[in-house]
């Protein structure tokens, strides 16, 4: 078998057009422009190409996009208080302080002292326990991307034997909820996980968030499954000349795809669904600060 490629590219344009449609409906219909606040505190390269482009898509979408771009040696009172001002801002909607922050700054102050309502990240205690128990509100942005790659491709999750590998607050965790809330059976597997391989090979949904460059191998993969790879990892290249590099996931892509049957690249199929994702919290966020029923 060869497997189908996920476009995830594809299906976050077409995300897009649709989170576009809401908003203008959000300004004709009620006069609310979404807003999405974005800070990034220093200058790590990586950071900023995510800023900019999460600024640009935002803008793109017609929202208003707010970035504050704070230096590397800020005080951790001084953004804390720019947080309280975006919380208080009836202007934004959606509060992303891009991580990791520099050392001197306590990540979880930072989660705690952003309003739930605007967590469009989905990282304060109140968001997670929300979705835990199925009230509207902000997804995790990565594993909602997964959840909607999924559904298109599957239909109904329903029985489906799932298997997450990575237990991260940001992936593994909410993506075992999300699963659990479409019926499916779900294991997740982690770095002291006996006998992975053979866990793999139960699977009807292999979702793949580690970090460690093609660690799931092909013949792990059973005959007909579906697998989404979150991974990002970056590896040499010699082949593309002295110095280069290239981003690999962490399952072994070709070999996966003569089992699977369907499955995501690396780069191409989750990495565009998370910051399409992000607008579409925004737009649940705005309509729940104003009292209105956010879109399904
Ligand atoms: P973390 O490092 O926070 O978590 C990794 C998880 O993998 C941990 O639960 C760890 O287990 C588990 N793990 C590590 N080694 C093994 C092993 N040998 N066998 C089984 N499990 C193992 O990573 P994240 O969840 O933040 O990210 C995972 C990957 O997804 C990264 O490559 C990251 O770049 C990418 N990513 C991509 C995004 C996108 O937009 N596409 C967004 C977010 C992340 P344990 O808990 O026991 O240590």
């Amino acid at each position: 078998m060869t497997a189908k490629i996920i476009d995830g590219k594809a299906f976050a344009e077409a995300l897009r057009i649709r989170i576009a449609n809401h908003v203008d409906r959000l300004k004709s219909q009620h006069g609310i422009t979404p807003g999405l606040a974005v800070v990034i505190v220093g200058t790590d390269p990586a950071s900023q190409v995510y800023v900019s482009s999460k600024a640009k898509q935002t803008a793109e979408v017609g929202m208003n996009s707010f970035k504050h771009e704070l230096p590397a040696d800020v005080l951790e009172a001084e953004l804390l208080s720019l947080i309280a001002a975006l919380n208080a801002d009836p202007a934004v909607h959606g509060i992303l302080v891009q991580m990791p922050v520099p050392k001197h700054i306590d990540p979880n102050k930072v989660i705690e002292t952003i309003d739930p309502a605007k967590d469009v990240d989905c990282f304060t205690p109140a968001n997670v326990g929300k979705v835990q128990i199925g009230l509207p509100g902000p997804v995790s942005c990565t594993p909602l991307g997964c959840l909607m790659l999924l559904r298109d491709e599957l239909g109904s999750l329903e029985g489906k034997n799932a298997v997450i590998i990575g237990r991260s607050n940001l992936v593994g965790k909410p993506m075992m909820q999300l699963l659990l809330r479409d019926n499916c059976t779900v294991t997740v597997a982690h770095s002291r996980t006996q006998n992975l391989p053979e866990v793999v090979r139960a699977a009807d949904i292999v979702i793949a968030a580690v970090g460690r460059p093609q660690m799931i191998k092909g013949d792990w993969i059973k005959p007909g499954a579906v697998v989404i790879d979150v991974g990002i990892n970056r590896v040499d290249a010699p082949e593309r000349g002295e110095g280069k590099t290239r981003l690999v996931g962490d399952v072994d892509f070709a070999a996966a795809a003569e089992n699977a049957a369907a499955i995501t690249p690396v780069p191409g199929g989750v990495g565009p669904m998370t910051i399409a994702c992000l607008l579409a919290n925004t737009i649940t966020t705005a309509s729940l600060i104003n009292g209105l029923v956010p879109p399904s």
